[in-house]
């Protein structure tokens, strides 16, 4: 596999976009769910007393 400038062309699949509840570029689309904060699978957010800083500090505000 390439790692180079040449295949940043094949990157045009958007298998995560930005989330609505945290704002990090990890929720799924086509499993609605994000990876970082698990929101679309469940109500409550996922999230560890050593990672929830960080979460809510890097969280973009529309
Ligand atoms: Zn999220």
């Amino acid at each position: 596999m390439v790692k180079g400038t040449p295949s940043f062309g094949k990157r045009n699949k958007r298998s995560h976009i930005a989330c609505r509840r945290c704002g990090k570029k990890s929720y799924h689309v086509k499993h609605n769910e994000c990876a970082a904060c698990g929101y679309g699978k469940s109500s409550k957010l996922k999230k560890f007393s050593w990672q929830w800083k960080t979460l809510i500090s890097k969280r973009r505000t529309k």
